[in-house]
């Protein structure tokens, strides 16, 4: 598909319809393949932020009448399920804005867009089960009281998303909080908001209750913060770095706000000797490499038994330098860019700092020689690391894979541990026993065996330690959105 000549011109989407920020202000939109200019979006501030959370409390319906809250789970999914299809017609080209937009490979955007309509169809379902599951009976020890749980929604949310997957950790909060009766102000990355932008329209074009999803974009500081603080949000979920993470939970503690975060890691990968190599290498590429390494859970630290080391790195190198690295509109692409030249330069520092600090850049940790232009960075693999250097220790959030060697199933899993993160973690061997125990060993709230990311809507996603708490996903994902009520009768 061709590149379109102009981005859609768009304003922030309040209360069902398009408004220009109050300040008037917009910030550019770089290509970050090209570091052409291709658009602006608005740049929300505070007024912005009272005008969508007042449309969303309208919305929601606390006062009474049939709003959102109220209306029957069956008739909220019948709005998620349009979306689904809206997104569905639109896969090609919303792909397209979010190539352009964040650098991926257009075919891992085209996933995106299908993973997105999915989350959307799983919620709709949920919805409609909710009508029978708000009341659910407590067995009491004494006869004359008689005891009921309701799950009742939240009320307004305010959802804080990143960039390496826009519409998708968009879609992760949107569609479980509308399926559990939520309104929302969305406030995507200002890095990458455009798809998220063309969520307003499409909820525009299926007639979503005006108030109901609101979509401003525009700085953390201005536009985020203030949602954060106001205090007609009752809840923030939150996905994005441990550092704003920390913030948001500061300013939430001062209403006793709820808040969920999603937030960074430094995954670990184990893999033993008694494994198919070429299969465990595939994982591993996929897992450090998909998105550039973008990923929260990316596989960032590789923990190969002494063994195979060699061999292993070996392949992982040839795959490394044969890997299809280019615009990421061309077929075949395989890496992109990375989001921006801000990202582009943190990452070259982490590399230049684990060099300095006596690592091993056994391949890449350079721009690609036949790319003149673009925030592009090679696969690199790094070892020769110590578990007190900065790319042991750090997430960096880009195409960097470090390496450490292990003896003993008990050093793999120290190493594994050696992180105040706690995503996630896979192990790969062919002893399903070793690796049953392995999985309760690693401190994370996602393991997997003998493969490496693969996500499925309906499996709690989140993370422990300073990877934050709550989940998404699943009956997880929906329950953020409920608030539990307790209902007792004397009889
Ligand atoms: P970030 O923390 O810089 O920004 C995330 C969002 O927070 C953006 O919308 C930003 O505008 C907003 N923000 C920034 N400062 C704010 C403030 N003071 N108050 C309110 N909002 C504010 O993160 P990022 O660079 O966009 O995303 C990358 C990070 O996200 C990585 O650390 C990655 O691991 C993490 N991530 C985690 C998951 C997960 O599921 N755990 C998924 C994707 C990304």
């Amino acid at each position: 598909m061709a590149a379109p000549s102009a981005i859609p011109r768009r304003g922030l989407f309040i209360g069902g319809g398009w408004r220009e920020p109050s300040l008037g202000r917009r910030l550019p939109v770089v290509n970050p393949a090209t570091e052409a200019t291709i658009g602006d979006i608005p740049a929300a501030t505070a007024e912005d932020v009272e005008l969508a959370v007042s449309a969303a409390r309208d919305a929601f319906g606390r006062d009474g009448g049939r709003h959102w809250s109220r209306a029957p789970g069956a008739v909220r999914a019948k709005y998620l399920k349009a979306i689904a299809a809206k997104i569905k017609d639109k896969k090609s080209y919303l792909a397209l804005l979010e190539t352009l937009d964040s650098g991926k490979p257009l075919d891992e955007a085209a996933g995106d867009m299908e993973d997105v309509a999915a989350c959307f169809e799983y919620y709709a379902d949920w919805a409609e089960a909710l009508d029978g599951k708000q009341r659910a009976p407590i067995s009491l020890p004494m006869e004359n009281f008689e005891s009921y749980v309701l799950k009742e929604p939240i009320g307004v949310v305010g959802l804080i998303t990143p960039w390496n997957y826009p519409l998708l950790m968009a879609t992760w909060k949107v569609a479980p909080a509308l399926a559990a009766g939520c309104t929302a102000v969305l406030k995507p990355s200002e890095l990458a908001s455009l798809t998220c932008l063309e969520l307003g329209g499409i909820c525009a074009e299926i007639g979503l209750p005006p108030g109901v999803l609101n979509i401003i974009t525009g700085l953390g500081t201005e536009a985020g913060a203030p949602l954060t603080s106001h205090p007609h949000v009752d809840k923030i979920a939150f996905t994005g770095s441990t550092e704003t993470g920390k913030r948001i939970m500061i300013t939430a503690s001062q209403m006793v706000k709820p808040v969920s975060l999603e937030l960074g890691g430094k995954s670990p990968l184990i893999v033993f000797d008694d494994v198919d190599i070429d299969k465990a290498v595939e994982w591993a590429m996929f897992g450090c490499f998909a998105n550039a390494g973008q990923v929260c859970s990316a596989t960032s630290r590789l923990l190969l038994h002494e063994k195979i080391a060699k061999r292993f790195l070996d392949r992982l190198v040839a795959w490394a330098k044969s890997i299809k690295i280019s615009d990421p509109l061309e077929e075949g692409c395989r890496l992109g860019s990375v989001v921006s030249e801000g990202q582009y330069q943190k990452i070259m520092k982490f590399i230049s700092t684990a060099r300095c600090e006596g690592a091993t850049i056994l391949s890449g940790g350079a721009r690609p020689q036949h790319l003149k232009r673009g925030f592009f960075i090679e696969p690199t693999i790094i070892t020769n690391v110590s578990t007190s250097m900065q790319i042991w220790r750090e997430e960096v959030f880009g195409p960097v894979i470090c390496v450490k060697e292990f003896r003993t199933e008990r050093e793999a899993v120290e190493l594994a541990n050696d992180t105040h993160y706690g995503l996630a973690g896979a192990v790969i061997s062919n002893d399903l026993e070793r690796c049953e125990r392995i999985s309760k060993a690693i401190q994370s709230g996602i393991v997997w065996i003998n493969c490496s990311q693969p996500c499925f809507v309906q499996a709690p996603w989140g993370g422990n330690k300073r990877s934050g708490f709550g989940r998404e996903l699943g009956q997880w994902g929906l329950d953020n959105y409920l608030s539990v009520k307790q209902v007792t009768k004397y009889c």
